[in-house]
């Protein structure tokens, strides 16, 4: 990814100790929690709203969050009142403390509506969120059933680990929705393909993205395939929705989920469609022959991959191999309950 150069990280190495808050724009500071897995912290942002303050994520829902929570309600906020907790979209470390942040605050959630059910969803393993009915869409796509391990398989669990409980009431963000914090405006810009309704809010006056996960500076969101929605194309919903900031400054200030704020949108976006062609050329090569999803790993994933990665790894495989076929550049042979795709 040639382009990355261009991306600029304005407070350059510099990240927020457990505790600390950095003033990143006019009323906005940047918070960090620590995340129990490879990826070991998210982002989550705080912005000034009158006499309050509004929470834009809410960090894993575990105590060492809610001690850290406990800190900034002493320290930057400085004992005022918390109006309003906004969540991204229904992924553990962006919801999983919005439960406890409700109760500790009587602050109102803010979700979009399909992110909101999702968490709900996922918590309490419906509507197809169970991890038997993502295995059965991989064994389909050629993983080996019996090469399963007990611990993939064991039911359920895994979402409300970082989620002890959803909210049970919300107010509804939806794509174009103004929301007004500090007397400036908040533009929600919904996009899709790493998450249902993922909400992005954009603030023109202060040039400022907070973009969630869904532009991140170096790493790549995760965008699968889930066992819900076996037939789903989510890559083309990532990559088209990212035409949704296609109008933003060259100069806006971009708060991500992960690692660090950043300007260079523009060409952080061209490289996450450079990133994605690339490996859609090195799969369609692969699919000489016709070969499943599972078999596709390794031309898509250098490194190996333990169990909980290769979970995730499959879903996006079968991702790109969807894509292709919707652009008809694959086309599927079932046998036996499995698929493959070969080139046309
Ligand atoms: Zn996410």
């Amino acid at each position: 990814m040639g382009l990355d150069h261009q991306v600029a990280f304005p407070f350059e190495e510099r990240v927020p100790l457990p505790g600390e808050a950095i003033a990143v724009a006019d009323g906005v500071w940047w918070i960090r929690m620590p995340l129990p897995f490879a990826l070991d912290h998210i982002n989550l942002w705080i912005l000034k709203d009158g006499d309050g303050f509004t929470l834009v994520d809410t960090g894993y829902g575990v105590q060492a969050t809610w001690e850290l929570w406990e800190k900034h309600f002493a320290g930057v906020m400085a004992g005022r009142r918390v109006d309003n907790i906004v969540v991204t979209h229904y992924h553990p470390d962006h919801v999983g403390s919005a439960a406890w942040l409700v109760e500790r605050t009587g602050a109102p959630m803010w979700m979009t509506t399909a992110e909101y059910l999702s968490a709900h969803a996922a918590h309490d393993d419906f509507g197809g969120f169970d991890r038997e009915n993502t295995i059965q869409l991989y064994i389909a796509n050629g993983v080996d059933p019996d090469s399963i391990p007990s611990t993939v398989r064991m039911k359920g669990g895994g979402y409300a680990r970082g989620v002890p409980s959803v909210p049970k009431r919300y107010r509804r963000m939806m794509h174009g929705d103004k929301l007004t914090i500090g007397g400036r405006q908040w533009e929600v810009i919904t996009v899709f393909g790493h998450a249902p309704e993922h909400a992005a809010l954009w603030c023109e006056s202060l040039n400022v993205l907070i973009s969630g996960d869904q532009v991140l500076p170096r790493i790549t969101s995760n965008v699968g395939v889930w066992g819900n929605q076996p037939e789903a194309n989510p890559l083309h919903l990532f990559l088209s929705s990212l035409g949704r900031f296609s109008h933003l400054p060259a100069d806006a200030l971009v708060l991500p989920s992960h690692e660090r704020v950043f300007r260079g949108v523009h060409p952080r976006i061209a490289a996450l469609h450079a990133h994605h062609d690339e490996r859609l050329a090195r799969l369609l090569e692969g699919c000489k022959e016709p070969i499943t999803a599972f078999q596709a790993l390794p031309l898509l994933f250098k490194r190996k991959l333990d169990d909980h990665q290769m979970m995730f790894a499959m879903g996006e495989s079968i991702a790109h191999m969807h894509y292709l076929y919707f652009q008809g550049k694959v086309k599927r042979l079932e046998d036996g309950g499995v698929r493959r795709y070969v080139g046309n």
